[in-house]
């Protein structure tokens, strides 16, 4: 009889990933996801890869994305493999693209900025989600070229599970709608980026914020069209400034340079980073290394990220 815990070792070694957009600094919130992804798959023998998220031309700069890489190195999380730039992939994502197109799944998509403004303000806008409608979806789309392009969902629910929240049932329909998957502007749009990606970097577990939990059904739906494996998920909580409001990247938001000018050292930093996912009892400084035994799925808590940050403010003014 095989042993089981000798068939756990032959398991193969888990890959998870960190993706930022360079839109901005990555502030509390972000690091704590980028640090859960990695302790996850860390924990169990395994890799971990950045990519920069820049497939949106106009929002990203280059500059940020190196402090980006920066500031995780700085927490001693850096990439196992080469960090992948989406801007340098356009050839993949225009294959995948294709496809898609020869399986019939594409439409062209006429609307306007407007439109779906309007459509956002519909009654079926739920909880500031804002689903496509459909309104294209009748259209053929007979070649491929610079315009919108939309994903035709399959109709129906997805059961997936997530590592925080367990057992989802999501209906992407009525989530998101249709995904567009390529812009009038020329760029590919994130929901095809990050399914290629996750699928040509060989990710097996996505660890990232719960803003991004609505859209997982979608993806879902995209990788089966494209035949790339299902990885794991897990999404975690944001961290919340004093007053209660989600941090932005954007706002005011501290990153590791303005949290060290105020006096905190990475350790410190780390320290309530660990306690926030559950590592430690209390926000003693560490480095990542120390949170790895005893980082936990089970203890990762699932709301409550505002009290952590609120303490860490309250110390920095310290
Ligand atoms: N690039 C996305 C962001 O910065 C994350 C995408 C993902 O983790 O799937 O919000």
């Amino acid at each position: 009889m095989i042993n089981p815990i000798n068939q756990d070792s032959v398991l193969p070694p888990p890959v998870g990933r960190f993706a930022p957009s360079p839109t901005g600094i990555l502030h509390l919130g972000n690091l704590r996801t980028a640090l859960a992804s990695w302790l996850s798959v860390k924990a169990k023998g395994g890799a971990w890869v950045l990519r920069i998220e820049d497939v949106d031309r106009n929002r990203c700069r280059w500059e940020l994305a190196e402090r980006q890489i920066r500031d995780l190195a700085a927490l001693g999380l850096e990439s196992d493999g080469p960090i992948l730039r989406q801007m340098d992939r356009g050839e993949t994502y225009r294959a995948a693209l294709s496809k898609l197109h020869a399986d019939g799944l594409l439409y062209a998509c006429d609307c306007t900025r407007k439109d779906l403004a309007l459509m956002a303000a519909a009654p079926h806008a739920e909880d500031g989600l804002r689903p496509y409608p459909g309104t294209c979806r009748d259209r053929t789309l007979t070649e491929l070229k610079p315009e919108a392009i939309r994903f035709r969902l399959p109709k129906g629910e997805v059961a997936w599970r997530d590592g925080v929240h367990g057992a989802q049932v999501d209906d992407p329909n009525r989530l998101t709608g249709d995904p567009l998957l390529h812009r009038r502007d020329g760029c590919f749009a994130y929901h095809l980026a990050v399914v290629v990606d996750d699928g040509a970097q060989g990710i097996t577990e996505i660890v990232r914020g719960v803003d991004l939990r609505s859209v997982t059904a979608t993806q879902i739906r995209l990788q089966e069209a494209l035949g790339i494996p299902r990885p794991a998920y897990a999404h975690v909580a944001l961290v919340a400034s004093p007053d209660g409001a989600r941090l932005g990247k954007r706002g005011g938001a501290m990153g590791i340079e303005e949290l060290q000018a105020s006096g905190l050292a990475i350790p410190q930093i780390l320290g309530w980073l660990g306690h926030s996912l559950g590592c430690l009892d209390r926000p003693e400084p560490c480095i990542a290394e120390d949170l790895l035994r005893a980082f936990a799925w089970d203890q990762v808590p699932d709301q409550g990220v505002e009290f952590i940050c609120r303490r860490a403010e309250k110390d920095l003014d310290a």
